[in-house]
């Protein structure tokens, strides 16, 4: 298995290399977050020692049990759907949440950030495609939920999320990279650059493209760990 992650990551890492060569970006720009939901305990441990640092999952009780066993300097990104009784799961050892996808939520992270005297990273996630079993923001909303969240206590706005649509079709694809960057665009005159810096988009399937359109936080499990069991 180890070999196998190696070879996997060095070809990413390649294919990262070369679309950043394509558009004119530095590596440093973009963050890799390798995905090991489902993976065991193991396997990231695998990978933590072939030196990558950046792990996300997306579910809360896993989230949980694998950072508590893991060695302490990994930082952890929670990506996946949050609800308001599985907060406490999360918040102590996220690094940063990308995946705030209600006024709800992020109301709930924010009563409970001031509860814990803590400070929450957070990302809004903007359902760029329209696909109805996707979660998040409307791209009409995103404005006045920044808004509005941005007067929360104990939250830290750092940008948007989204997630490519589920076709082959590259042209669709780019779209939706391309509403989010818009979308943070816009923002950015209002809020400047602090709170709009991030933009996680891409996944094994459409990092490429991602990166061209100014992603800044790549999600990747299948590139490097294989096909998922679940
Ligand atoms: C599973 C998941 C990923 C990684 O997906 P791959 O296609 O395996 O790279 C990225 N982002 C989110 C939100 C996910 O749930």
């Amino acid at each position: 298995m180890m070999n196998t992650i190696k070879e996997a990551l060095r070809k990413t890492e390649e294919r990262i290399n070369r679309a950043c060569e394509r558009c004119g970006r530095r590596r440093e720009e973009i963050t890799l977050i390798a995905v090991t939901k489902t993976f065991p305990p193991e396997v990231i441990q695998q990978a933590y020692d072939l030196g990558l640092k950046v792990f996300g999952e997306n579910r809360p009780q896993e989230f949980r049990d694998k950072s508590k066993i893991l060695p302490d300097d990994i930082e952890w990104h929670f990506i996946g759907h949050l609800q308001t009784n599985k907060i406490k799961y999360v918040v102590p050892r996220a690094r940063l949440i990308h995946s705030v996808d209600s006024m709800h939520l992020a109301e709930a992270l924010s009563e409970f950030a001031v509860k814990k005297k803590v400070t929450v990273p957070i990302l809004l996630e903007v359902n760029t495609s329209g696909e109805q079993t996707k979660f998040g923001f409307k791209p009409d909303e995103v404005e006045k939920a920044f808004e509005l969240i941005a007067q929360l206590q104990g939250l830290q706005l750092k940008g948007l999320m989204t997630i490519g649509p589920f076709t082959e079709d590259q042209r669709l694809i780019r779209k939706a990279f391309v509403c989010l960057r818009q979308i943070r665009e816009k923002l950015r005159d209002e809020w400047g650059k602090e709170k709009t810096a991030a933009l996680s988009m891409g996944m094994s399937g459409d990092f490429e493209i991602a990166i061209e359109e100014g992603s800044t936080h790549i999600r990747l499990g299948t590139a490097i760990f294989g096909q998922r069991g679940r």
